[in-house]
């Protein structure tokens, strides 16, 4: 396998100013390509250590991945440091400098001071990777027979997170992708309603003594993801046994399986929605509009989405819904009777064949015995064409108390679930 260490570049990210977002970046790719990440390294803009710790990369892994320290300034040095241990030059590079100078004009920007110059030398030997998204350019340099590091590939991308995403996908992939001869298919199966010590229990008989393909289980809040990975000698091949895998998992699993191409329960939502020609809208209590933001978050959810009701006070229940002030009064604003008629009104007050409303207690205050923190009431109305009248169904669901966005987040996605099961039905 071929490993690479991923060297993250600037004082800012070890003061914690910035977050790390570019190693987690590039070691999602790095992964997909079949390239084994054995170390990530942070290190400030400081010569004499970000010299340190690039020739300890060189020497652990065979690619060394830097972010940061491309650009014109003084304390950007990554390029020249590059050069100086691999041991060669640094190189006026035409393109570059041209590239800068139109970047310039098309921002309207004045001030191309001599500094923007240097960002155009580059590393004799290195190819260029030209930056669509900044002026910086980046580039990969390998190893060359008189080099302490003959063979080893280091590869520079630039610091903002919009430039080295571009590098990445438009060069720096198909780059590396020409580096491995083995090659990876991997599917990534998304599970709903089963906890991750589960669902790896039922799959360890698959699971245990694996080689190839890999099966491995990962918990996200209130779900779980199981990706399926095989290297071989073609695509093809690799493909072949993960399919053949994916069947296995299913006939385990296959009740608590909502995708097997990786969406999300909401994607998968709305492109169900859409397919059957659905329009939905929601009223939302103690979720306070996250449901109709996690919906509108997709593209394309327009399609399918009429309209949200935020309604929190019991008065707003009553007048955007009709839910009327005896019913919370006798059984409370959360409660089963509550949600079924929220989600009723919600039907009855837009163009939507399918409502879904969630009242609950996100916490930490307001819980009762009989009615804890974390105790949800979902229910999902449909126009029933048959006989002309709305179905209602409505669950209950008590969220193990825990912090308040983690139980606003539960009961949106247990809302997915349920409209999933009602358009699933239909
Ligand atoms: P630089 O190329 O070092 O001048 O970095 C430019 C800007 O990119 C920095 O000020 C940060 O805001 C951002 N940046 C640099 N490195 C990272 C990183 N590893 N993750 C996320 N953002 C970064
Ligand atoms: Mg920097």
């Amino acid at each position: 396998m071929i490993t690479a260490t991923i060297l993250s570049i600037g004082t800012e990210l070890l003061f914690g100013q910035t977050v790390n977002t570019n190693a987690a970046e590039v070691s999602l790719e790095l992964q997909a390509l079949g390239i084994g990440v054995l170390y990530h390294h942070t290190v400030g803009d400081n010569p004499g250590r970000m010299r340190e710790v690039l020739e300890l990369s060189l020497k652990e892994s065979d690619i060394v991945i830097t972010t940061g320290g491309l650009g014109p300034t003084q304390d950007d040095i990554t390029k020249e440091l590059i050069a100086e241990v691999m041991g060669v030059g640094t190189e006026f590079n035409e393109e570059a400098l041209t590239r800068m100078t139109e970047m310039f004009q098309r921002l309207g920007r004045k001030n191309f001071t001599e500094n923007n110059k240097k960002q155009a030398y580059l590393p004799v030997g290195s190819t260029v990777f030209q930056n669509d998204e900044g002026t910086a350019p980046g580039f990969a340099l390998r190893g060359s027979t008189g080099s302490d590091f003959r063979g080893k590939v280091a590869i520079a991308l630039p610091g903002p997170p919009r430039e080295m995403r571009a590098m990445l996908k438009k060069d720096v992939i198909p780059y590396l992708a020409g580096l491995s001869d083995a090659a990876l298919y991997q599917k990534n199966l998304r599970f709903y309603g089963v906890g991750e010590s589960a669902l790896e229990t039922l799959l360890l008989p698959l699971i245990d003594g694996q080689t190839d393909p890999t099966i491995a289980t990962y918990a996200k809040d209130g779900e779980c993801i199981v990706r399926i990975a095989s290297m071989r000698g073609t695509e093809a091949e690799a493909e072949a046994a993960v399919l053949e895998a994916v069947l296995k998992v299913k006939a385990i699993a296959g009740k608590y399986l909502y995708s097997s191409e990786g969406e999300e329960l909401s994607e998968v939502v709305v492109r169900k929605l859409r397919e059957k020609g659905l329009v939905l809208a929601a009223a939302e209590s103690c979720t306070g509009g996250l449901f109709a933001k996690n919906v509108t978050d997709i593209s394309g959810a327009s399609a399918v989405f009429d309209r949200g009701f935020v309604t929190y006070s019991n008065e707003a229940k009553t007048e955007l819904l009709g839910v009327p002030e005896a019913v919370i009064e006798e059984f409370g604003a959360v409660s089963r009777e509550t949600a079924e008629l929220m989600s009723e009104g919600a039907l009855q007050n837009s163009a939507a064949d399918i409502a879904i409303a969630v009242t609950g207690i996100a916490g930490p205050e307001g819980g009762t015995e009989e009615k804890p923190v974390g105790l949800c009431y979902i229910s999902v109305s449909r126009n029933d064409e048959a006989s002309k009248t709305i179905l209602t169904e409505s669950i209950k669901k008590t969220i193990i108390q825990r912090s308040r966005s983690y139980i606003r987040s539960i009961a949106v996605l247990e809302m997915f679930n349920q409209l999933l099961i009602a358009i699933s039905e239909k």
